[in-house]
């Protein structure tokens, strides 16, 4: 047993490298980072896929393929085709940013491996996201007893948000028909999939009346909640946008504050994209409504530039989060009153996670608040900036001005389908890959988007990408 024993620890001690395998193996993969972000600029933001061509991974097997082979197989097979999320280029979806610093706090927190689901178990890891919580939390004007949790992205947030809007309606199963939910054609997929998620993809959806900025119009919120109360139906929660992911538009969270109080409905807010311009006072105004929400969910792997994998939601009572997600029926339910004494797993679908706050604090120790508010006050005016300009291009045509960071446009052609025509000019543009660029249907229209909001993104790109598209549209028009 003890030869067998000696053996085993042997061959299982290859998983803790000693101090010169760790400093040869951390120097690979620094110097493979630093020569991604080296190349970077020069990097194309899209390469279409061949699946045809596609290395397969290397196999799985008890001999290792080692770090020199794993990376080549990253080199040649990941970092390199689709869309280029680290590019500044990548103008297309909502990016996600990438700020190396966020890299290093990640890197630490799995060094060291702190639980920090439990406040117990981790204590300064537990309270270190609670103040980034608390911090968010004030961003938006929410009371200093609120409760949160960070997610790995916007979905699971809304997710969180919604089944806690559950919780404090006490919404039951025989019921859930005769609910009814009220949202804006704009709201985002994962709205609606968090309600089927959470057992409620029987309610009635209310889709609002838009105005012309593609934001819901309370007069139709309020009118809808009347009829529906007339029904017998049972009004309970409004899901607004502050910044929607199509357009940009940032529903008068006010006047549907107004209207929730009223009637007492939740209001949850999907600032998903948009809740970080809040640091902006170009944008204040626009989102101080976030104050009065019930439930906010932020995404600072948009809004902060952080690396995927992180969101936040915030809910103002945090009873009902609680009761949404504690796991200890019998652990002093009528005790717990400070948010504080609170741990991640009771208020969160998970148990054991990553300790993401890190990823989020480091770079905003590093760098301080200045730098992202600065980028996030950029990409506000960059996007005006481009919604002037492409105008300026003779046969584009442009949507109402941005309110945030996404602005739409196309191009009308002297003849022939205007839809055709622009699915041409993307095509076009994901074919020449300096620049990527999205589209989206708006009023059954073919509409083309720039959604400015990487933090390497700045003047030069988008300069760029009206000459791309000036050109594309040039040689699509004689053809
Ligand atoms: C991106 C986005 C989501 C989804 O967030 P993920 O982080 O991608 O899961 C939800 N709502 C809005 C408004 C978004 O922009």
């Amino acid at each position: 047993m003890l030869d067998e024993l000696a053996k085993l620890e042997e061959i299982a001690r290859r998983l803790e490298p000693d101090p010169e395998q760790r400093a040869a193996l951390n120097r690979d993969v620094e110097a493979y980072a630093s020569q991604f972000l080296d190349a970077l600029p020069g990097l194309k933001t899209y390469v279409a896929d061949d699946p045809s061509t596609a290395p397969q991974p290397p196999a799985i097997a008890d001999e290792p393929v080692g770090l020199a082979g794993a990376l080549d197989y990253l080199a040649c097979a990941v970092d390199k085709t689709g869309i280029n999320p680290a590019s500044g280029g990548h103008i297309g979806y909502i990016p996600g940013g990438g700020v190396y610093t966020a890299a290093l706090g990640d890197y630490l927190a799995d060094v060291f491996n702190r639980y920090s689901g439990v406040l117990f178990a981790g204590p300064g890891a537990v309270r270190l996201e609670k103040s980034l919580l608390r911090w968010m939390g004030s961003l938006i004007g929410f009371p200093e007893g609120a409760a949160g949790d960070l997610t790995s992205g916007g979905s699971m947030a809304n997710l969180a948000g919604i089944v806690a809007a559950r919780e404090a309606h006490e919404v039951r199963a025989v019921d859930v028909p005769r609910t009814v939910v009220y949202l804006s054609g704009q709201a985002h997929h994962s709205v609606e999939k968090a309600l089927r998620v959470a057992g409620l993809g029987e309610c009635v959806l209310r889709v609002l009346d838009l105005d012309e900025r593609y934001r819901i119009r309370p007069d139709a919120l309020a009118a809808a909640i009347e009829t529906d109360r007339e029904g017998a139906l049972i009004p309970w929660l409004v899901v607004a946008s502050a910044g929607t992911t199509d357009v940009g538009a940032v529903d008068p969270l006010d006047a549907l504050a107004d209207i929730c109080r009223q009637h007492r409905l939740w209001l949850h807010i999907d600032a998903a994209y948009g809740g970080f311009f809040v640091l902006c006072d170009a944008a204040k105004a626009l989102l101080g409504g976030m104050s009065r929400a019930d439930s906010v969910v932020m995404d600072p792997h948009k809004g902060l530039f952080l690396p995927y994998g992180s969101g936040a939601v915030l809910v103002r009572d945090q009873a009902a989060m609680h009761k949404a997600f504690n796991y200890q029926a019998h652990y002093m339910q009528d005790a717990v009153q400070d948010v504080a004494t609170m741990s991640p797993a009771d208020l969160s679908p998970e148990l054991s996670r990553p300790f993401r706050g890190l990823r989020l604090w480091l770079p905003l120790m590093i760098h301080g608040l200045a730098p992202f508010r600065a980028a996030l006050d950029e990409k506000l005016l960059l996007a005006k900036y481009f919604h002037r300009e492409i105008q300026k291009v003779p046969g584009f045509e442009v949507g109402p001005e941005p309110q945030l960071s996404v602005a739409t446009y196309r191009y009308i052609p002297k003849s022939g389908d205007a839809d055709r025509f622009n699915k041409q000019l993307i095509d076009e543009v994901q074919k020449d890959g300096r620049v990527f660029i999205s589209s989206t249907r708006i009023n059954g229209q073919f509409v083309l988007r720039a959604a400015i909001l990487n933090f390497r993104t700045h003047r030069d790109t988008v300069d760029l990408t009206i000459e791309i598209l000036a050109d594309a549209a040039m040689r699509l028009a004689k053809t």
